[in-house]
């Protein structure tokens, strides 16, 4: 998977938004501006790493935003929004990511639809965009004694209002950064034209506006209060194989049993499959993306770190869980001794009433390979209100 890293630049103090609090913390419907977008990028499936850049003042509200986001330490920023995007940009060397998506910390309707359509031309190894053509008529006017006057009409054709994230080959655009150092430009895509950098537009949203005055602030609560409610059902499958060993661990219990489940965590195939359904209500990919067998941070984990992490990307995003049901399939070993159990684990990691989670298990009438009692299949579905 090419390796995408997203910078939020929220180092702004806001002194066109007036008041004393920055307005990428301000309240916006139950979160702060900025958690808001921070969550969307962390839940992105090709996303692989969030920085915010931050002025130092504001840590203690950063750290109030980012509560429980998978998010990498916030980086400090400069005088400027152009000299934060580039102490921004030189501290994801570390990462070395192929590609950078640069985010205004104040747009927070940001949404997968804009972000992919950046991507996809990000990864031809282009600069992109999102943009909306300019559908006002456009007047040129001047002063005269406190009155603007016309002074003609110019042609809308071919202009276009730019938003974020702004996407780049993360070493080019890092390079130009640092060669127009000093130069005051107004956005990253200036600083690509500078450095000679293709750059295309793609169709932007709406609802990507950015909150600059408390008028913004006023629209974006009316277009949060116009958003119902929406229910999002998805379901998990995950199977393991059976190999020598003296018990079972499924949703969090250990269950004995004359076989272990070989995988290269704790093999907790309820888990996984109850983690991938949670990751499926929000679009999210699935847990192999997350977490990669092939990084060994997660041999022999507690599967737990998988699903709290599900749980916090819906928590971000404003979602609740509503319900989750968990059934495994397998001849062996009996699932109803420890049932209860189970469900007392989930009802403490999902943060949800027992009453609205279920556990069961079925048999294959011994065929296939959980007849053969080669292994345990589980599926899960779960409800999410957003
Ligand atoms: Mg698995």
């Amino acid at each position: 998977m090419v390796k995408c890293a997203v910078l939020i630049v929220a180092a702004g103090r806001g002194h066109r938004f007036g008041g004393e609090m920055p307005k990428q913390y301000r309240t916006l419907g139950d979160r702060m501006v900025l958690r808001r977008s921070l969550a969307t990028f962390c839940a992105h499936p090709s996303v692989s790493c969030v920085r915010a850049v931050i002025h130092p003042d504001d840590l203690p509200l950063y750290q109030s935003a980012a509560a429980d986001l998978p998010v990498l330490e916030p980086t400090f920023g400069g005088a400027t929004r152009q000299d934060s995007v580039r102490l921004g940009l030189e501290s994801l060397k570390q990462e070395n990511p192929e590609i950078v998506l640069i985010h205004d910390g104040a747009r927070p309707f940001v949404d997968f639809g804009v972000i992919n359509r950046v991507l996809m031309q990000v990864k031809q190894g282009q600069g992109a965009i999102p943009a909306l053509p300019v559908t006002d008529t456009l007047k040129a006017g001047k002063d005269e004694n406190g009155n603007i006057v016309i002074t003609r009409t110019v042609d809308r054709s071919g202009l276009y209002r730019v938003q974020t994230p702004q996407g780049f080959p993360y070493r080019e655009i890092l390079a130009a950064h640092e060669a127009v150092r000093g130069q005051e430009l107004t956005d990253d895509a200036g600083v690509a034209e500078q450095a000679g950098m293709k750059i295309v537009l793609t169709t932007g949203s709406e609802d990507n506006f950015k909150i600059t005055t408390q008028e913004d602030l006023k629209r974006a609560e009316i277009l949060l209060k116009g958003k119902d409610d929406e229910i999002r059902t998805a379901t998990g499958f995950d199977v393991h194989k059976f190999t020598d060993g003296t018990f079972v661990t499924l949703c969090g219990v250990q269950v004995p049993h004359d076989q272990k489940l070989e995988g290269h965590s704790d093999a907790d195939v309820g888990l996984h499959a109850l983690t991938d359904a949670l990751l499926g209500a929000i679009g999210s990919g699935d847990i192999g993306l997350h977490f990669p067998p092939s990084d060994n941070k997660w041999k022999g984990a507690d599967s737990a770190v998988f699903l709290k992490y599900a749980v916090h990307l819906i928590n971000g995003l404003g979602g609740k869980i509503l319900n989750a049901d968990v059934t495994f399939i397998c001849e062996r070993p009996k699932i109803g001794a420890y049932r209860l159990a189970m469900i007392e684990r989930l009802s403490e990691l999902l943060n949800i009433s027992a009453s609205h989670i279920s556990i069961k298990a079925t048999t294959t009438e011994q065929l296939g390979f959980t007849g053969r009692k080669e292994g345990i299949a589980a599926q899960a579905c779960v409800s999410v209100k957003m």
